[in-house]
């Protein structure tokens, strides 16, 4: 039998018709979705009636699939031959540890192609009403993870404190309050603005705002919990200015269907 081929798609930041033509079009030729935790289902309703759907995303119940388990899913299901789209929330390649999935079908060379998504760390903001740059308060923005990094090591906080550009922190929820103070510590100012995002570019998006020192006081008010983004910069304050998120128009997948394809 022929092999078949991988796609890692990104759905972008959560409103369903967020994901790029491409994207649409390897979910409605799918002859099996792996899919993560954070992709919006109406997505997922788009495939074929006889689509394989397999979620090996984390459930209350259920722990996360380990990440060498869904490698191997991806090269069985391509090795019999089926279109398989590996559906990730945003961009494939940002934490996403696409990279990694890539890797492993490349060196069973197995065909795959990457579909980029709209990032989390920039769209979803967007939909808070925040640029991640701006002329007048940001030359730069750095996308960081919350996490251990490689080796289990912590982030450099105090060198990141030293960056006068956005800071974009994902999957830092759990420990944003020593995040916080360690970027304090390293020099910045406790009244930077800061804000965290959930379910950004979501109808239930909400978003705490305040400053570095007041952000988490903020977060337990506004009841904020993961998956949210941590922002933290001058370019916070516009969101008042430009937020849209309670105006915007959602698009549904069916019309958008008829056009693209
Ligand atoms: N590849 C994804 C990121 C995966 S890491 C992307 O490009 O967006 C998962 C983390 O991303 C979450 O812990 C959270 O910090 C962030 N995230 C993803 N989607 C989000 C959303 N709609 N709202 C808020 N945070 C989100």
């Amino acid at each position: 039998m022929n092999k078949g081929k991988v796609w890692l798609v990104g759905a972008g930041p959560g409103e369903a018709s967020l994901i790029t033509v491409k994207g649409l079009h390897c979910i409605r030729e799918a002859d099996v979705i792996v899919h993560d935790r954070l992709v919006n289902p109406e997505l997922i309703a788009q495939a074929p009636v006889d689509c394989n759907i397999i979620d090996v995303g984390k459930t209350p119940n259920r722990h996360l699939v380990p990440q060498d388990q869904i490698n191997q899913i991806l090269i069985d299901h391509a090795l019999s031959g089926k279109n398989v789209v590996r559906l990730k929330g945003g961009d494939p390649y940002v934490f996403g540890r696409g990279g990694e999935e890539a890797e492993s079908l490349s060196q069973q060379h197995i065909p795959f192609e990457i579909v980029p998504g709209i990032s989390s760390s920039i769209g979803g903001l967007a939909y808070a009403g925040i640029p991640v740059t701006h002329r007048d308060y940001a030359s730069s923005f750095h996308v960081v993870t919350g996490h251990l990094c490689q080796g289990n090591e912590p982030q450099n906080w105090h060198a990141l404190a030293q960056i006068e550009g956005t800071l974009v922190i994902l999957m830092g929820m759990a420990r944003q309050d020593e995040i916080c103070q360690r970027l304090i510590e390293g020099g910045k100012s406790a009244d930077t603005p800061a804000a965290a995002v959930m379910y950004a570019s979501q109808q239930r998006q909400r978003i705490a705002k305040g400053t570095l020192s007041t952000l988490q006081h903020e977060i337990e008010r506004e009841k904020i919990e993961a998956p949210a983004l941590i922002v933290i910069g001058k370019v916070v304050n516009l969101s008042d200015v430009l937020s849209f998120i309670s105006t915007r128009v959602d698009i549904s997948l069916e019309p958008l269907l008829q056009t693209a394809i």
